[in-house]
């Protein structure tokens, strides 16, 4: 069931919220082993309870929103008020935030159930989820490869049915690619649609948080609850609160597409640009119109995006000091030695290496020549961007270049894992907001096809979006997957 499906069953009460929690845990029970996708499961009496009050208010009447009483997760980089939000990094290993984060507050407000926190690729980093400092995670469709990163734990859960639907966060494609990989819809919402309080920050600039979902409907359903204005956070930006779900449904005809050629060239595996083209090629019959483009700076955008977040990072993760925040690693002689134990056993290498290029990137001498470069990149890609969307209403490009890759294939090669990211990362950059829909298979494995939307178009990105999932007609197999249980 979608969680849309099973809220409808809620509100019939043809179940109780309590039931569905129960199923989930023994969901997880049953196929947790083979997935490994929560780096924390609550305890079960705990999301009864919390099942239990959203019961009562759907008994009354009074659900405060369409998803209440639905079980669901969030990644570990999120606030959860005494709830361990580790980042899977051994540097918060014990923390338990003293606050929710703006969504957690939300979700809560709204009356859904938390089960558990994913796992994540540690602080955000990375493409697979195997930088993890506690555990790798599985692909729900071929255990022996990766589910994509970083929110690789949320993309896992929802795929396998552990959770109606999950958050995640996106820097530079961490919400789509691994969506991509587990044949499940994510969405990065526009740079200041999401509050961003109390999320751990990897790339404050880049950051975004979104739904990870079985269909577009529920997509639409998680990002009504969760998009809106924070004080807290200082770029959230003051708008008029939007009903996204009133989009679906409604007609895309005449709408106009823009397919550029530089993301269906070099790099893209056949047999996944023949799956794309093919879901392209229906949306014909939807009265779409389909329009080869050119973004020439988008090959720019991947070292772009490679200095820029890591530079943010590399200040971001400052804090760490073992004075604090999280590890510290006390018994040293001086306070410089208690700095460097600390970081030296707090992080992991992939963050080191993001610190290291980052710092290097801002250093005096080096800042006009990568970081200042990069930001002008970035203006230009969004420029090009504001210049095609004009007379274009959404871009659509594969989400990534490859099917889930093999566990261990990429891990001791950087370069490799950072080109997953080349489609992804221009929506970032430019802040614009994305999407990964499946679009088909190759090889067994879920492809993943990518819509990217004018700023704050997010309600017509789904209109589309609704309109081509029934045309492609796969959702149904997402939910019957199976799992070789207890491996
Ligand atoms: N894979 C990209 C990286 O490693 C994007 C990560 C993200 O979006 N958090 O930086």
């Amino acid at each position: 069931m979608t969680a849309y499906e099973a809220a409808q069953s809620l509100q019939r009460r043809e179940v109780s919220s309590q039931q569905l929690v129960k199923a989930v845990y023994e969901r997880i029970e049953a196929v947790e082993p083979a997935v490994r996708g929560f780096i924390t499961v609550l305890e079960q009496e705990k999301a009864l309870a919390a099942a239990s009050r959203a019961d009562e208010l759907l008994e009354k009447g009074q659900a405060p929103s369409p998803l209440t009483g639905i079980p669901m997760a969030l990644k570990d980089n999120l606030c959860t008020s005494g709830i361990p939000t580790t980042c899977a990094s051994r540097m918060l290993s014990d923390y338990r935030p003293p606050y929710d984060a703006f969504v957690a507050a939300k979700l809560q407000a709204a009356g859904t159930v938390l089960v558990g926190k994913t796992n994540m690729d540690e602080f955000a980093m990375g493409s697979s989820t195997e930088n993890s400092a506690f555990h790798i995670t599985l692909n729900p469709w071929d255990g022996e490869r990766v589910p994509g990163g970083s929110s690789g734990g949320s993309a896992a859960v929802v795929a396998a049915g552990e959770a109606f639907f999950a958050l995640g966060s996106d820097t530079g494609g961490s919400i789509r690619q691994p969506a991509s990989l587990c044949g499940v819809v994510g969405l990065k919402p526009t740079y200041g649609n999401v509050s961003r309080y109390g999320l751990i920050a990897f790339a404050s600039s880049l950051d975004q948080i979104g739904p990870l979902t079985r269909d577009v409907r529920d997509a639409a359903l998680v990002l009504d609850i969760i998009a809106g204005h924070d004080a807290r956070d200082s770029t959230s930006v003051p708008r008029e609160k939007e009903h996204y779900a009133d989009y679906l449904g409604k007609e895309v005809k005449g709408f106009k597409v823009a397919l550029p050629v530089e993301c269906f060239g070099e790099g893209l595996e056949k047999e996944i640009k023949d799956v794309v083209m093919q879901a392209v090629g229906k949306c014909a019959g939807l009265g779409v119109q389909m329009t080869e483009a050119s973004v020439p700076s988008t090959k720019y955008a991947l070292p772009a995006y490679y200095l820029v977040a890591p530079a943010e990072a590399s200040s971001n993760l400052a804090r760490y000091d073992g004075v604090q925040y999280g590890l510290s690693v006390r018994d040293e002689e001086n306070l410089l030695s208690l700095y460097w134990s600390t970081r030296k056993q707090g992080f992991g290498a992939e963050v080191k290496r993001r610190i290291m290029l980052g710092t290097y990137a801002l250093s005096s001498g080096y800042y006009d020549a990568y970081y200042l470069k990069a930001l002008k990149m970035r203006t230009l890609i969004r420029e090009e961007f504001v210049k095609l969307f004009k007379d274009h209403d959404f871009i659509v490009t594969p989400t990534s270049p490859t099917v889930a890759f093999k566990i261990g294939e990429q891990k001791d090669d950087p370069l490799t894992m950072y080109l997953n990211d080349i489609y992804t990362v221009t929506a970032n950059l430019a802040g614009f907001p994305a999407i990964s829909i499946p679009c088909g298979f190759v090889e067994g494995m879920p492809v993943g096809l990518q819509v990217i939307g004018r700023p704050f178009d997010e309600g017509r990105m789904l209109q589309f979006c609704y309109c081509l999932e029934d045309l492609l007609g796969i959702k149904g197999r997402l939910a019957t997957i199976d799992i070789k249980e207890g491996k």
